[in-house]
């Protein structure tokens, strides 16, 4: 493989493409680097397919195999992604996903007066 640096710069982009693998995250819809993003899966609840909600969970090894989601680590994503059925959609659940597991992995919303992370 021949890397062509020069075509890629005709886009316009904050993504650096050099960085890694690119996603697009089912909350917001936004195209970010992987490595910025969680991975989700649907956990097999034992039933089989189509029989009970199926459960949501982070990837964090990105490793676990089947159908996979991308989304940023942010409750407003998570919400989007589920205000929109974007779950259901990406990981091909049917009924509503049980996404128990990833609420526990985003920062919730009651956190009044948590220092850092909004900075706008
Ligand atoms: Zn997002």
């Amino acid at each position: 493989m021949i890397q062509r640096e020069t075509s890629a710069r005709m886009r316009k982009s904050a993504i650096n493409p050099t960085a890694g693998p690119v996603r697009t995250c089912i909350g917001c819809r936004k195209r970010e680097l992987a490595v910025e993003l969680l991975r989700v899966v649907a956990a097999d609840s034992g039933n089989g397919p189509g029989n009970g909600p199926s459960t949501v969970t982070v990837d964090s090894a990105r490793r676990l195999p089947g159908r996979g989601a991308w989304l940023h680590p942010d409750p407003v994503c998570l919400q989007a992604a589920v205000r929109r059925r974007a779950f259901g959609r990406a990981l091909r659940i049917t009924g509503s996903p049980d996404i128990t597991a990833l609420s526990e992995r985003f920062p919730t919303g009651d956190a009044h007066g948590t220092p850092g992370q909004e900075n706008r």
